[in-house]
């Protein structure tokens, strides 16, 4: 079967890989010649465990390929993944023009019936809006091809992309016709005949599943940093209150970890997306509205932290150990280290920052302030006559730093864990001034 995906971003170049993995005939498109002049040397773009080699074991196998030609790319499939970025308008609504445009080549190019994938996570009645836009283009070339559309939202997450794409806990395919659902069953007959669970529904109902798991999780994380704020205040462990809640199994212990707030290119745009669709739909989302309430003040109140410790920040030098929004990625959409390193500058701070892989996107996002940060090599550079240092990013390199090594580097004697990682080393409150997140 021949697959077409638009759009070669962490979905779009991940699911592609994955899928011909699964013996299909992938052809992973983007406008971004740069991008895919990269693929075609052999090198990959983003930052993501197990890529690269995937990449170049189903690249040398003849099952995947790259192209910038969306004519061809769209003519020869015969399902088309659309896997292009949704990001957020000013008012909280979803910037459409890039599914649109792409469905818009759909319309242009289609020469036989073809299924329609929407990956990208979309408001509810965008299947509908790409329905109407690949018709009217079909109308308006004087031509007649029978097509489908199906919404397949993804849930993988970045650093984990090959394996939630390998094994995913669920496949979620929203259809109107039968005709669509077996071609579906057949692009991922894989995981159809390895039990992974598939859960058809409407196109609709699948565009707000994937909301709803993001918001869910999003709401959850946002409660325990919360309850964190409230711990310290009341000398309580959010540690301790996080393991024990999560012993419910109708609670479940994941995303209970106390930490400087949700980031990433997905919690902030999808809980922001999905107030606004309630807006619209004139259903108030007072849950989501809190949570995103609770995840503005929670990254404020990280830069708080270090300034009730350190009431003047002028000439004073601040470490950050993390950069990208969570471990095993180069993603700092929305990282919580920016609006972390904004407060810290506005009081005068200079920041000297490491990240594994986070680095060269920071340069970008935080270009405004270039003057007041120095990039370092490595952890310990950071550490480098610092007067404080911030662990931002729970990166397992800086789980694995010699503390001793790091207190005789530094100048000051502050350490903030915001991820609460050397909680458990014994030398910690003796070498610093330990400051972690939600206890003690
Ligand atoms: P991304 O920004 O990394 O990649 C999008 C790509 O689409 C870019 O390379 C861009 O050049 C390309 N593109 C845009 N318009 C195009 C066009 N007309 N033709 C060809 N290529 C075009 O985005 P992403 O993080 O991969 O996210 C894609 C979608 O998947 C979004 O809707 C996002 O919400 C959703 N999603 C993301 C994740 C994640 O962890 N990143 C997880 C689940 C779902």
């Amino acid at each position: 079967m021949k697959i077409a995906v638009i759009g070669v971003g962490y979905v779009g170049l991940v699911q592609g890989t994955v899928l011909a993995d699964f013996g299909l005939n992938v052809c992973c498109m983007d406008q971004n010649k740069e991008k895919i002049d990269l693929l075609k040397r052999g090198a990959v773009p983003i930052y993501e465990p197990g890529l690269q080699e995937l990449c170049e074991k189903n690249v040398k196998a003849g099952r995947l390929r790259f192209s910038t030609d969306i004519k061809q790319t769209i003519e020869e499939a015969e399902v088309v993944f659309i896997a292009v970025g949704t990001p957020p308008q000013n008012d909280g609504s979803v910037d459409l023009s890039y599914v649109e445009g792409v469905a818009s080549s759909i319309g242009s190019y289609m020469n036989s019936y073809k299924v329609i994938v929407n990956k990208s996570t979309v408001p509810v009645g965008t299947g509908q809006k790409v329905k109407k836009i690949i018709r009217e283009k079909l109308a308006s070339r004087k031509v007649e091809f029978d097509f489908d559309i199906v919404s397949n939202p993804e849930f993988l997450r970045e650093g984990k992309a090959i394996h939630d794409c390998l094994i995913p806990d669920r496949v979620v395919i929203g259809t109107e016709t039968e005709k669509a659902k077996e071609i579906m069953q057949k692009v991922y007959n894989v995981l159809y005949i390895n039990q992974t669970p598939f859960v058809f529904t409407d196109i609709e109902t699948a565009e707000l599943i994937k909301y709803s798991a993001n918001t869910f999780l999003a709401v959850k994380i946002s409660f325990i940093n919360e309850m964190a704020l409230l711990a310290e205040k009341v000398g309580a462990n959010v540690q301790e209150i996080a393991r024990a809640m999560g012993m419910d199994g109708r609670i479940s212990p994941k995303f209970l970890h106390a930490g400087p707030g949700f980031g990433g290119s997905c919690f902030p745009k999808d809980t922001t997306a999905l107030i606004h669709l309630g807006k619209e739909s004139g259903c108030e989302m007072m849950m989501v509205k809190a949570a995103v309430k609770a995840n503005e003040k929670q990254k404020k109140m990280m830069v708080k932290k270090i300034i009730d410790r350190m009431p003047d920040l002028q000439e004073k030098t601040i470490g950050i150990l993390g950069l990208s929004f969570k471990p095993e990625t180069d993603d700092v959409r929305e990282a919580p280290s920016q609006e972390i390193i904004r407060g810290l500058v506005k009081e005068g701070a200079f920041i000297k920052a490491f990240c594994p892989e986070g680095i060269s996107n920071s340069k970008k996002v935080l270009a405004d302030i270039e003057k007041q940060i120095t990039y370092c090599e490595d952890s310990y550079e950071v550490c480098k006559n610092a007067d404080a240092v911030v662990i931002v990013t729970e990166w397992h390199a800086f789980r694995g730093m010699d503390l001793l090594k790091m207190k005789e580097l530094m100048k000051g004697r502050f350490l903030f864990d915001l991820r609460n990682i050397h909680v458990k080393d014994h030398d910690v409150r003796n070498l610093f001034d330990y400051i972690p997140i939600g206890r003690t």
